[in-house]
């Protein structure tokens, strides 16, 4: 599934390539027919996250609500123009996994026909974006959009998607998002620690953090080593607010680099003459998906275990009870 840092960089290439454009938007699979039509010929304001939701707000008053969930994943295709404005390197594909063009100049003439099963397409003059397998893709109101995101807890990437501001807008900004950055870690302390459930559990409950999956969970408890297992009650302040600094780190290089890599240098594998290796795939994580390998930092194994019928990657050793 997408973690949050996928899902920010999918709101940015939005923003990005459709942001200010009138979209035909269509359901070339027909479930989402009436949905699209509520759409249709509309221009897009502006795109932005919370957690693992996107939304999209268009200038009829609407909001396109999406939720990838497991198998859910966005592709575009476009133009030049449509490519080259992404400040990410507009991905192809953003979802499980995503693909970049070559950049090779392409010949742009329209969509493809759709292939698969399109739930939604959003085309413009310059490109255009089909989502498929998403768990939620509805049309909604502002209020009601405000209402979802008011239910999650804090997102660490928020403002993370935001257009760019200048000047005296982007003082500003700062000075806000300062504000808001030390609201919301106060606020995901709160919530972690005012219960009992494991804090391995916690981080995955997108009330607590919106946008933390199984990767992020494993990797920055491992990279705090706190056991996953410690109720939250018994995190102390300052270690929430520790953990919560860490996933804002981690998640921030995920939006960058568009790809989760939690190991600092010192512990990624070299080869026998100390050269280090490539750092992805095999060189990225700590724990996730390791389980049996030797721990990078105490060359114990890596254990695997389920915790609410998750798998949850973690070193005994590093992460003791
Ligand atoms: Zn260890």
């Amino acid at each position: 599934m997408p973690e949050g840092h996928s899902v920010h960089r999918l709101a940015r290439q939005f923003q990005d390539v459709f942001a200010g454009a009138r979209l035909a938007v269509s359901s070339p699979q027909g479930r989402f027919a009436s949905g699209a039509a509520r759409l249709d010929g509309a221009t897009l304001l502006a795109a932005r996250a919370h957690g693992k939701q996107l939304f999209l707000d268009f200038d009829n008053g609407l909001v396109l609500r999406v939720h990838l969930g497991l198998y859910g994943a966005w592709s575009f295709g476009g133009d030049e123009t449509f490519r080259g404005a992404s400040s990410i390197g507009a991905p192809r594909r953003v979802g499980e996994r995503e693909t970049y063009d070559d950049g090779a100049p392409v010949a742009y003439d329209g969509p493809p026909e759709p292939v698969g099963q399109v739930r939604v397409r959003l085309v413009s003059d310059h490109g255009w974006a089909d989502l498929r397998g998403p768990t939620a893709c509805e049309v909604i109101t502002p209020a009601e959009a405000s209402a979802v995101a008011g239910k999650l807890g804090p997102d660490p990437l928020q403002g993370e998607s935001s257009p760019l501001q200048n000047g005296v807008d982007a003082l500003q900004a700062g000075a806000d998002s300062l504000h808001a950055g030390a609201g919301r870690a106060a606020e995901f302390v709160r919530r972690l620690t005012a219960k009992r459930t494991a804090v391995g559990q916690l981080l995955m409950d997108q009330n607590v953090v919106a946008g933390v999956g199984n990767i992020y969970r494993a990797e920055t408890l491992f990279r705090r080593g706190l056991s996953p297992w410690l109720p939250g009650k018994q995190v102390s302040p300052e270690e929430a607010g520790l953990l919560w600094a860490d996933i804002v780190d981690v998640m921030g290089d995920g939006v960058r680099d568009g790809k989760i890599i939690t190991t600092r240098p010192e512990h990624r594998d070299t080869d026998p003459a100390g050269r280090l290796l490539p750092v992805w795939p095999d060189n990225a994580y700590y724990v996730y998906q390791r389980q049996g390998m030797a721990c990078r930092v105490c060359g114990n194994p890596v254990a695997l275990t389920d915790m609410a019928a998750r798998k949850l990657y973690w070193c005994p050793t590093c992460q003791p009870a």
